[in-house]
């Protein structure tokens, strides 16, 4: 057996309590990887893999240079790797072996770099904590100091949670994680990698300890226990990781679903609220459209808006009434506008000084950010809207720490800490005093240079610096032999040598002490300015989130000026009415054709229930969608793209939207069609806005009608929330026209000596006809195909004509009546099926069961 070197000993020591992270064990100017590490590492960052003890026991080994760790970095967290850096913490010169720690350990949710962060997102690090059906969960953007918690019921919510706050990382208790059970079905929630955190501490002890508190009810998390495990376990980590103290993690926010609009993973996906459905990009969805914002802050709040619809109606007038007055003033909107422009990211910059990331570059941020303050709350001082006062009210001016900071900090700060340039003279005498002994060293040193010129009469001789040898005096070899006897020799080259004189020793001295003894100083003096910006830092929170609704707020005033949007009217009363309603993405999308408007009227026991029927690239989608959007447009508080809108809030909008594949989870197309549908008919309310846009599609002809009938008849008799329902199953007409709150609807079609003309306006009254041959021909089909499809189809069409009108008629008949008037099960009622009831297969013979046979074929419905 080959004994281990000390250092590697020592290498695995550490390695024990960093199983899950790439530890990048830091030797000399590198960090090495050994053993599994350096197999992943060397694959994902595409290096050189080689061995220790190739001799002997090889061990696997790659290494990368330190001063260029953060790219790597970023591809191994990219790639849903953790990394743990490990320093040398004692001074290599010294005898024994070089003393090594962790100093933090990088992780895909809790990356500071730049490469990873998203202005205008979060990153979020997400905890769970499962109890049978009940989950804690808790959130944090470790970049922003933002903590949130709830406790939720049912793997549903759970799924749609996650989709709302969309982690770059979930963290569950190493025991959840060790049971294959527990993760798969996490796993299955969320592409986001998942990582285990131990826990032992007592959860709200450890919290409190953490938050600096004496109790959690202060958070509105008393009386929830699963909601604390999950932020203990999250705490637990963001700690861990860190390896500090996180002083901008000082409150947890809990929150109830309830108090917004529960939007689903579906309807999220479907609404392309942030990522299209066809090419998950983000130009093409509503939130493109909507984003104006000019801060970080408000990128991220609008977001954040997008997912969580309000329910109140005072709520969302506010915001709405806020915006109309925003849209009054172009002055104060332009001015406020030009003074967001120039705020930093004040969150983030935050959370940056909380650690030991934060430069004075991000002081000088705050201070410039802060400066502006004043000046938009003056903006905002004549107010009339209660939201617009309140954020007037809520933006301090931090004056003071103003002052302290730009009376200390340079206007342009050196971004290391510890090289000096951070201070402005005139700020600490001291500072100023070492600054000016180190002036009066290079005169000095000049001075040594000429007398040393002039006691040798070496004219080329020159007094120089470097890093290894200190000053030296430089002689070149023509001139060797006029230098004095006092001169010491240090280093010989080429064609000089190098010389040090007591004199110049001297001087050395006391520039290089006065120059490390004001850097340390600077770095004092830094930190002490830090120090006195944190403690505002509950202030300078509340700045950054005013700043950041003030910016969502003329973000949507500024979209609804530029596209034409009405503000919406919120009404008691149950009804929906668009008056020329437009879908905000694809208005914008048809370029060379204007958009057609359509209106919508949806009342409550009266037309709860549109049924729309039209050609496929009629528009039915188009239709639906800007109906959806427009009520959630208007329900996060902006305006909606419309002639007019009166509505009450609906308390969810639930939206079932084409074939989507779900490959990926194992499940076939029509799962995740009935999976979506049941979960609307599960939870939809009369209060709800439901979107069922070609239910039955993914499975045969009469599977998928029978399914699309019953659906709708539940919907109109059992949930009777306002529902469109698009549909190619023309059969569906007849029941719309006799349901009493249905009614149909289609969408315009001209036919023209040329082709069909999509006039895309929805009209009252059903169609019954597919132009798929048509909507073939605009695809692109080759014209013989064309041809020969418009032959067979009139084939099919005359070869059907005698009895086409029966099959499709008893059929309905049979549907009819099976659904109508007996819904109890093995009751039918067609002739035929009675018929089929009434034999006694077991007393037929062969023969006498195909006569039955042919006698059920030619029985007539009548
Ligand atoms: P369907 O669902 O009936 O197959 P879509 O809603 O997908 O049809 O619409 C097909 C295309 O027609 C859209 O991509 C869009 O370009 C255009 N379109 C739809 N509605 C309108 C409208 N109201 N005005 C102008 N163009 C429209």
């Amino acid at each position: 057996m080959t004994k281990v070197t000390p250092m590697m000993e020592q290498y695995q020591k550490i390695k024990a309590d960093y199983r899950d992270a790439i530890l990048f064990f830091r030797l000399g100017d590198f960090y090495e990887m050994f053993g599994q590490d350096a197999l992943d590492a060397s694959k994902i960052l595409d290096i050189t893999l080689t061995a220790r003890n190739k001799k002997t026991t090889p061990i696997p080994m790659c290494g990368i240079p330190y001063h260029a760790a953060e790219n790597y970095i970023d591809k191994l967290t990219k790639a849903g790797k953790k990394v743990a850096i490990c320093e040398q913490v004692s001074d290599p010169s010294l005898p024994g072996i070089v003393q090594r720690k962790v100093t933090r350990v990088i992780t895909p949710g809790t990356s500071f770099s730049e490469n990873i962060l998203n202005r205008k997102a979060n990153l979020f690090v997400l905890a769970i904590f499962p109890k049978k059906d009940y989950f804690g969960l808790a959130f944090a953007d470790l970049t922003t100091g933002e903590f949130n918690a709830t406790e939720i019921q049912g793997i549903e919510s759970l799924s749609s949670e996650i989709t709302r706050i969309a982690p770059a990382e979930i963290i569950i208790s190493r025991e959840h994680y060790e049971d294959p059970e527990i993760r798969t079905s996490i796993l299955n929630l969320s592409e986001a990698p998942i990582s285990p955190c131990d826990f032992y501490e007592e959860a709200s002890q450890f919290l409190k300890e953490s938050l600096h508190v004496s109790g959690l009810e202060g958070f509105g998390l008393g009386n929830w226990p699963f909601a604390i495990q999950a932020s203990a376990l999250l705490m637990r980590y963001l700690i861990d990781t860190q390896k500090e103290t996180l002083a901008h993690i000082d409150r947890i926010t809990a929150y109830h679903k309830e108090d917004w609009m529960h939007l689903d993973e579906a309807t999220i996906r479907n609404l392309e609220l942030f990522s299209t459905l066809r090419d998950h990009e983000q130009t093409g969805t509503l939130l493109s459209i909507l984003d104006n914002t000019e801060t970080s802050m408000g990128g991220r709040l609008l977001r954040r808006w997008l997912v969580q619809p309000l329910l109140s109606r005072k709520e969302i007038t506010a915001r709405h009434d806020a915006i109309e007055e925003l849209i009054q003033s172009d002055t104060t909107r332009n001015q406020l506008q030009e003074n967001l422009k120039l705020i930093a990211d004040l969150e983030r910059l935050l959370g940056r000084l909380s650690s030991t990331s934060g430069t004075a570059r991000d002081l000088i941020g705050l201070a410039e950010s802060l400066k502006l303050i004043p000046e938009i709350k003056e903006l905002l001082e004549d107010s009339k809207s209660p939201l617009l006062k309140e954020l007037q009210r809520n933006l301090t001016p931090l004056n003071p720490l103003v002052d302290t900071i730009t009376a200390a900090i340079l206007d342009e700060p050196s971004p290391k800490l510890t090289e000096g340039g951070i201070i402005k003279s005139d700020y600490n005498d001291e500072l100023d005093e070492l600054h000016n002994l180190m002036k009066d060293a290079k005169t000095a040193l000049k001075n040594i240079e000429a007398n040393e010129i002039k006691a040798t009469g070496i004219s080329s001789l020159k007094v120089k610096f470097n890093k290894v040898f200190g000053y030296y005096i430089e002689v070149s070899n023509t001139n060797l032999d006029k230098v004095p006897d006092h001169y010491t020799r240090k280093q010989t080259l080429v064609n000089a040598e190098r010389f040090i004189t007591p004199e110049l020793k001297e001087h050395e001295e006391k520039v290089l002490t006065a120059e490390e003894k004001s850097k340390q100083l600077e770095y004092e003096i830094f930190v002490e300015i830090r120090i006195q910006a944190l403690k505002h830092i509950k202030a300078i929170k509340q700045n950054a989130q005013t700043l950041a609704q003030l910016d969502v707020l003329l973000s949507f005033a500024q979209t609804a000026i530029q596209r034409n949007y009405c503000k919406p009217e919120l009404t008691n009363d149950p009804q929906m009415k668009i008056h020329d309603g437009r879908h905000p993405v694809v208005e914008d999308m048809t370029f060379e054709k204007s958009f057609t408007p359509n209106d919508t009227l949806l009342l409550a026991n009266k037309t709860e229930f549109k049924l729309i029927t039209g050609p496929n690239m009629s528009g039915k989608s188009t239709y639906l969608r800007q109906v959806a959007l427009i009520a959630l447009m208007a329900q996060i508080g902006s305006f909606v793209p419309a002639e007019a809108c009166r509505m009450r809030p609906f308390d969810r909008i639930f939206t079932r939207v084409g074939a989507s594949d779900n490959l990926v989870k194992g499940q076939s197309t029509f799962m995740v069609e009935m999976q979506e549908s049941a979960y609307i008919l599960n939870q939809a309310t009369d209060r709800s806005l439901i979107i069922l846009d070609e239910v039955g599609r993914g499975t045969s002809t009469y599977d998928g009608l029978s399914l699309a009938w019953a659906i709708m008849e539940f919907l109109h008799d059992a949930i009777r929330g306002f529902t469109l329902f698009a549909t190619h199953y023309h059969e569906l007409i007849v029941l719309a026209d006799r349901l009493e709150h249905a009614k149909n609807y289609s969408i315009d079609v001209q036919e023209t000596k040329k082709g069909v003309l999509f006039l895309h306006k929805i009209k009252e009254g059903g169609i019954n006809k597919s132009y798929g041959i048509e909507v073939g021909r605009l695809a692109g089909l080759p014209t013989p195909v064309l041809d020969r499809a418009n032959m067979i189809l009139r084939e099919l069409e005359i070869e059907k004509q005698p009895n086409s009108e029966k099959i499709s008629t008893d059929q309905m008949g049979l549907f009819a009546r099976t659904y109508a008037s007996n819904r109890e099960p093995g009751k039918l009622t067609h002739p035929a099926l009675e018929k089929l009831q009434d034999l006694d297969i077991n007393s037929l013979t062969p023969i006498q069961a195909l006569r039955a046979l042919d006698e059920l074929k030619h029985l007539k419905d009548d």
